[in-house]
């Protein structure tokens, strides 16, 4: 298994709960998405979850409504969780790797991510899930590594330096424009069941 570390420097450690974070994210402008979008998109789920699946960036039903993954990839993702017997509010927690919606749905620039992982990292931090589950590119090239291919790093185990295992996958849009990628994801979470459930049964 190999070693990765998505731990960085950040200002937010002393801030201790997930609702005080939201509060202080909501006011956030540290990059120029703020201007552009209708409100911050903090995350939702069980604040105590143990499997915490990170997503790319608010889309337009995410930015109207205020909630991540609510449009047709956020419905095609709560039918994955009830899939494997999960459910959003129960199992997991959801959270992106930028709270605003960039234009036109394109990914986040480096700049806009890194402004904006620093709320991520502290989510993380605060959940404290024993599993990940980065859903597409973006989170993985922001947490593990920049050029790092999610053809190639998906479905494979990762481990962080706090022992958090993470598990690269197709981001559940990507499965809206290729039907072909939906076993593979199908697999992948499997594994992330069997991992969930591992020391519970
Ligand atoms: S995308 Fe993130 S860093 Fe940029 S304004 Fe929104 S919350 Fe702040």
């Amino acid at each position: 298994m190999n070693k990765v570390v998505y731990d960085q420097d950040h200002d937010l450690s002393k801030v201790d709960s997930l609702a005080e974070l939201q509060n202080m994210a909501s006011a956030c402008s540290r990059c120029s998405l703020r201007k552009g979008c209708s409100g911050v998109v903090f995350g939702e789920g069980n604040p105590e979850a143990r499997l915490m699946l990170i997503g790319e960036g608010p889309g337009a039903d995410e930015d109207r409504l205020g909630r991540p993954f609510v449009g047709r990839a956020g419905q095609l993702l709560d039918r994955i969780l009830a899939a494997v017997d999960m459910e959003r509010f129960t199992h997991v927690y959801i959270a992106n790797v930028v709270k605003c919606r960039p234009p036109g749905n394109r990914a986040p620039q480096a700049d806009e991510a890194a402004a904006c992982l620093p709320w991520l990292y502290r989510q993380i931090e605060l959940v404290s899930p024993r599993i990940i589950v980065l859903l597409g590119s973006t989170a993985l090239q922001n947490l593990i590594e920049p050029g790092a291919k999610i053809t190639v790093m998906r479905g494979k185990w990762l481990v962080s330096k706090s022992g958090i295992k993470i598990m690269p996958t197709y981001h559940p849009a990507a499965l809206l424009r290729d039907a072909s990628k939906k076993r593979p994801v199908w697999e992948d979470f499997q594994k992330i069941r069997d991992e969930y459930w591992k020391d519970r049964l």
